[in-house]
């Protein structure tokens, strides 16, 4: 049996810029995680594509899943729900292959509940003024959605202590390369080589 993939879980707050460190990092040629792709019930952006940037579902179905036990965490997030399916996550894992999940915290909380060995990476803002800027600048809320998303952020940022590793988001590419290097350290973590030694040692 494939021994089991890492999960690495990106979150920090709202506008902080997860999502477009994120696809950057998938950008790279060298990065051979899965990205896990989250359900959502929030209307479709301009350009945005189901099944790939989201699955988008009405809330019905989102509670459906959630009562089923489908979920591998959620989060009612701006009025609507956000949650990572628990299948795909599972069975990629299984498959030996590292998962990537880029969530907000309340959900990243729950991961760090029920999978304790996931890795936790924060993205910090360079400060809050930037933080409104660049919400303001993606063009695609309301003034009071936006500022609904900065209080949030307060309070989100103090939940850093609850994460393994801070990477500051000055630059897109920057913090690329930081969260890359803790990817490559985690990778070399005795917890997660000793089943490969322990087979070569004949201790299983
Ligand atoms: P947006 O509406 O800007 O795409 O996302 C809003 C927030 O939801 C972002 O902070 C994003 O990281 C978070 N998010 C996206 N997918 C998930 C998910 O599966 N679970 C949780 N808890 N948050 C998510």
């Amino acid at each position: 049996m494939a021994k089991r993939g890492m999960l690495i879980v990106l979150s920090g707050p709202s506008g902080v810029g997860k999502g477009t460190v994120r696809k950057a990092l998938f950008d790279e040629p060298d990065v051979d995680f899965e990205y896990s792709t989250s359900m959502t019930t929030r209307e479709p952006r301009d350009g945005e594509v189901n099944g790939v940037d989201y699955y988008f579902v009405s809330k019905e179905q989102f509670e459906e899943n959630i009562r089923n036990g489908e979920m591998l965490e959620y989060a009612k997030y701006v009025d609507n729900y956000y949650g990572t399916p628990l299948k795909y996550v599972n069975e990629t894992l299984d498959s030996g292959k590292d998962v990537f999940l880029e969530i907000e915290v309340n959900g990243a909380m729950q991961v760090r509940a029920n999978c304790p060995d996931a890795v936790f990476v924060f993205l910090t803002p360079p400060d809050l003024m930037e933080l409104k800027n660049r919400l303001i600048g993606r063009g695609t809320d309301e003034m009071d959605v936006i500022n609904k998303r900065i209080e949030k952020a307060v309070s989100e940022i103090r939940m850093m202590r609850n994460y393994d590793y801070a990477v500051l988001n000055d630059k897109v590419e920057n913090a690329v390369e930081r969260i890359k290097d803790i990817i490559k350290s985690e990778r070399l973590r005795v917890s997660r080589v000793m089943p490969d030694y322990e087979l070569m040692l004949g201790d299983k």
